[in-house]
C-alpha cells in the first residue's frame, strides 16, 4: 500500500510502498477513506514533540472502512465505518485512567505518533479507542470532527458557561467550537493574525458577533477565551482580554515560550489551563452533539501524496476550515 511517511523528523514526509498492517489482537483494519490534518501532525513531522515512532505514519483524524478483523476483535463488522483519534491506548491502571481521567495517562500511546497513523491506503487501530462516526456527515467533512472536533469541545466544556466566549487563532478547531458556542447560546469574539480578513470574514460567516487582530482588546471583557494558535505571547492577551474570574483555556499540544507578565494580569481570580489529548466519553459526547448543532466542518481535500503541502498549507494558516487528506 502506499504511504505518507515521517523517516527523520524536521525533513518532507516520503510517499512510500509499505506492507499493509496485519489487525493484532483486538484490532480492526481499515481501509483509509479520509484522513484529517492537524497542527499536531506538524508538530510532530518538525521533531517538536519527543520521541516518535519512526518510521511513522502520521495522521490521528482517521475515517476508514473496516476491512479485516484481528483476532477477539467483535465491535464493528466488515464494511462498517469507524473513525480513530489521537487517542490510541492507555493503560487503564494508572491513577488517571483509575478516575475517568484516560486523557492524561501515564502511559499513553497517541495515534499517528507512538501508533502509526491515517496518512495512508490502510491502518489499523484498537478496537476500543475507535469512535463511531454521525451518519450526517461523508467521510471528508466527519474527519475534522476526530481531533479539531474534539478539543473543541473539551475546550469548550473547560472554558465554562460563560456567555462571552473569546477564540484565539481561527482554524480548523475553532471554526467548529463557534457553531457548538453559538447553538448554546454564547456570543464569539474570534481573534486572527493582525491583517487575515479572510479569516475574519470566515468567523463573521459562521456567526461570530466580533472579529479582528490578536493584538488588540475585544469590544467588551469576555467571560472565557480559547486559544487554539501555538503562540506563547497569546496567554497574556488572552488575560487582559477577560473579565474577573475569567478563563482561560489553552487547546494545543505545543506552543511557544509564554512571555513574562505583571501578577495583575491574573489577579482578580483569571485562571489559565491546558486541555491535553480526549477521552472516549469526551468522543462519544461530541459525535452526539455534533449532528444536533448541526456543526458543518468546512473542509478542503488534498490527495494523499500531497501531505506535504497540505502541511505546509496549514503552516502558513493558509487554509479555510480543515485540510483532508483523501487516499
Ligand atoms: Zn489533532
Ligand atoms: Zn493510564
Amino acid at each position: 500500500m502506499r504511504g505518507m511517511v515521517l523517516v527523520r523528523p524536521g525533513r518532507p514526509l516520503e510517499e512510500r510502498e509499505v506492507p499493509r498492517p496485519e489487525p493484532g489482537p483486538g484490532q480492526v483494519l481499515l481501509r483509509v477513506r479520509a484522513c484529517g490534518v492537524c497542527r499536531t501532525d506538524l508538530h510532530v513531522a518538525c521533531g517538536e514533540l519527543p520521541d516518535p515512532k519512526l518510521p511513522l505514519v502520521l495522521g490521528h483524524e482517521v475515517v476508514g472502512e473496516v476491512a479485516a478483523l484481528g483476532p477477539g476483535a467483535g465491535r464493528f463488522r466488515i464494511g462498517d465505518r469507524a473513525g480513530v483519534p489521537w487517542l490510541g491506548w492507555t493503560c487503564g491502571v494508572c491513577e488517571y485512567c483509575r478516575s475517568g481521567r484516560e486523557n492524561l495517562c501515564d502511559r499513553p500511546r497517541f495515534t499517528g505518533y507512538h501508533l502509526d497513523g491515517g496518512y495512508a491506503e490502510y491502518a489499523v487501530a484498537d478496537e476500543r479507542y475507535c469512535l463511531a462516526l454521525p451518519p450526517e456527515y461523508d467521510d471528508l467533512h466527519a474527519a475534522p470532527l476526530l481531533c479539531a472536533g474534539l478539543i473543541g469541545y473539551r475546550s469548550l466544556v473547560a472554558a465554562g458557561p460563560g456567555e462571552r466566549l473569546g477564540l484565539y487563532g481561527f482554524g480548523a478547531a475553532a471554526h467548529i467550537v463557534l457553531q457548538l458556542a453559538r447553538h448554546e447560546g454564547r456570543r464569539v469574539f474570534a481573534f486572527t493574525r493582525e491583517g487575515d480578513e479572510e479569516a475574519q470574514r470566515f468567523a463573521r460567516d459562521l456567526g461570530a458577533e466580533w472579529a479582528g487582530h490578536s493584538g488588540g482588546p475585544p469590544p467588551e471583557l469576555l467571560d472565557a477565551a480559547i486559544i487554539f494558535a501555538p503562540v506563547g505571547s497569546l496567554v497574556p492577551a488572552a488575560l487582559k482580554a477577560v473579565r474577573k474570574g475569567g478563563r482561560v483555556v489553552s487547546g494545543g499540544i505545543e506552543m511557544s515560550d509564554i512571555p513574562s507578565f505583571p501578577y495583575r494580569v491574573l489577579w482578580g481570580e483569571r485562571s489559565v489551563r491546558s486541555v491535553a489529548n480526549l477521552t472516549r466519553k469526551d468522543g462519544e459526547e461530541f459525535m452526539a452533539l455534533a449532528p444536533r448543532v448541526p456543526d458543518r466542518t468546512e473542509v478542503e481535500p488534498f490527495p494523499l501524496a500531497e501531505a506535504n503541502q497540505a502541511l505546509e498549507r496549514l503552516r502558513g494558516g493558509r487554509l479555510r476550515g480543515a485540510a483532508v487528506l483523501v487516499p
